[in-house]
C-alpha cells in the first residue's frame, strides 16, 4: 500500500484517532523512508503534545522473582534459572518511603509491580493500602500484578488507583513463542476488566525477541485497534538476561526500534508512548531520534524490576542537552484532559461506552 505524505496538512487529516488499522496500512507507514515516517511522527506529535516534554515514572518492583509464569524475556519467572534473589511481598512503610524518594527526584506517577500470575487474596489488602498511601503522597498511582479478575480491577479501582499495566508483550502470532502460561486473550480480558472498572490502561510490548517486522505490525494493530487506546504505550527493547531463553537472541536494529516508537505515535496520537526497559543499553542519539518520533514517556531511577536503567544524574543530562523538561502532574492532567475530549468524540460516534474518560 502506498502512503503519500505531503506536509504537515496530510499528516493532521490522517491523524485523527481512529481503532480500525488495517495491518496493510501499518506496514505502509513501517516501510516509509525513514525521513518520511519521523517527519510524520513528529508532525502529529506536535498536534496533541509539547514537544519537548517527557513524563517520568518511577517503577518499583514490590515482590521480586519467583513468577510461575514462563515468559521467556523475564529475569522473574520461575522456569529460567537467571539467579535472581526471589523477595517477599515488601512492607507498605517501605513502599512509602521509595515513594517520597520518587517523589523528591521529579517523579509525577509511581509504579509497583509484582511478579504474580495474579494478586493472591491475602496480598489484595496490602496491595490497596499501597496504592491509597501513595496517593496521598500526590502521586500518580499505577500497578502490574499480573491478570486480574472483575472484583479485583474494582478493588483497585476503588482504592484510587490510576494506572494498570498489562502488556500484550508481542503479535498474536508470535504470542505462544513467548509465552505460554497464559493466553493473548487472558491478557485482553484483563485489559476489558481495568477499563471496565475505570482505570487508564498502561500496555505495550517488548520488540527485539526474534519476531519479525510483521509481529511489530501485529502488535501495534492490536493495541491501536482496542476500543479505546492505552493511556500509556511502553515501548521496550529486550534486554536480554543471562538464563531466559531469550538471553542470546540477536540484536534488533536501533532504527527499526525508532521506527516501531513513530508508528506508535501515529497510531495512538493521544497516548503517552514510553521509552521503557532497554535504554540503559541505548545509546543517547537513539534515545533522541525516538523522542522525536514521539516518545514522550520514561522510567527513571537505576533499575527497571530487576533490569539497569540509565542513572537519573545521566537522564537529566540528557534532557538537559536535549531541551527536555520532565511533564509535572497537573499538565499531565489536562492533558488527559484532552485525550478524553479527543476519544470521547470517537466514543460517542461509536456509541461505545468508555468507563475511564467518563470518570
Ligand atoms: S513478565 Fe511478569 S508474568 Fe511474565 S514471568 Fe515476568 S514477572 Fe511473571
Amino acid at each position: 500500500m502506498q502512503v503519500s505524505l505531503n506536509g504537515p496538512q496530510e499528516a493532521k487529516a490522517q491523524s485523527v484517532v481512529r481503532h480500525n488499522w488495517h495491518r496493510g496500512e501499518i506496514k505502509a507507514l513501517f516501510d516509509l523512508p525513514f525521513n518520511d515516517l519521523l517527519f510524520r511522527a513528529a508532525s502529529i506529535h506536535r498536534q496533541y503534545f509539547s514537544p519537548n516534554e517527557v513524563q517520568v515514572s518511577t517503577l518499583l518492583s514490590i515482590k521480586t522473582g519467583a513468577c510461575p509464569e514462563d515468559c521467556k524475556y523475564c529475569s522473574q519467572s520461575g522456569h529460567h534459572n537467571t539467579g535472581l534473589e526471589k523477595e517477599k511481598l515488601m512492607a507498605v512503610a517501605e513502599v512509602i518511603k521509595e515513594a517520597k524518594a520518587a517523589k523528591a527526584q521529579g517523579a509525577s506517577r509511581f509504579c509497583m509491580g509484582a511478579a504474580w500470575r495474579s494478586p493472591r487474596a491475602k496480598d489484595m489488602p496490602v496491595v490497596l493500602e499501597m496504592v491509597r498511601e501513595v496517593k496521598a503522597l500526590g502521586l500518580e498511582t499505577c500497578m502490574t500484578l499480573g491478570m486480574l479478575d472483575e472484583k479485583q480491577a474494582q478493588a483497585l479501582a476503588d482504592a484510587g488507583l490510576d494506572y494498570y499495566n498489562h502488556n500484550l508483550d508481542t503479535s498474536r502470532e508470535y504470542y505462544t513463542t513467548i509465552v505460554t502460561t497464559r493466553t493473548y486473550d487472558d491478557r485482553l480480558t484483563t485489559l476489558a476488566h481495568v477499563r471496565d472498572a475505570g482505570m487508564k490502561i498502561c500496555a505495550g510490548g517488548i520488540v527485539g525477541m526474534g519476531e519479525r517486522r510483521e509481529d511489530r505490525i501485529g502488535l501495534l494493530q492490536q493495541l491501536a485497534n482496542l476500543p479505546q487506546h492505552p493511556e500509556s504505550v511502553p515501548i521496550n527493547m529486550l534486554v536480554k538476561v543471562e538464563g531466559t531463553p531469550l538471553g542470546d537472541s540477536d540484536d534488533l536494529d536501533p532504527l527499526e526500534f525508532v521506527r516501531t516508537i513513530a508508528v506508535a505515535r501515529i497510531l495512538m496520537p493521544t497516548s503517552y508512548v514510553r521509552l521503557s526497559a532497554g535504554r540503559q543499553q541505548m545509546d543517547d542519539s537513539t534515545q533522541a531520534l525516538c523522542f522525536f518520533a514521539g516518545a514522550n514517556s520514561l522510567f527513571c531511577g537505576e533499575r527497571l524490576l530487576t533490569t539497569e536503567n540509565p542513572t537519573l544524574n545521566k537522564d537529566e543530562q540528557l534532557f538537559s542537552r536535549l531541551g527536555i523538561q520532565p511533564l509535572v502532574q497537573q499538565d499531565a492532567q489536562s492533558d488527559e484532559h484532552l485525550h478524553a475530549e479527543l476519544t470521547g468524540q470517537v466514543a460517542e460516534q461509536k456509541g461505545l461506552y468508555y468507563n475511564a474518560m467518563a470518570k
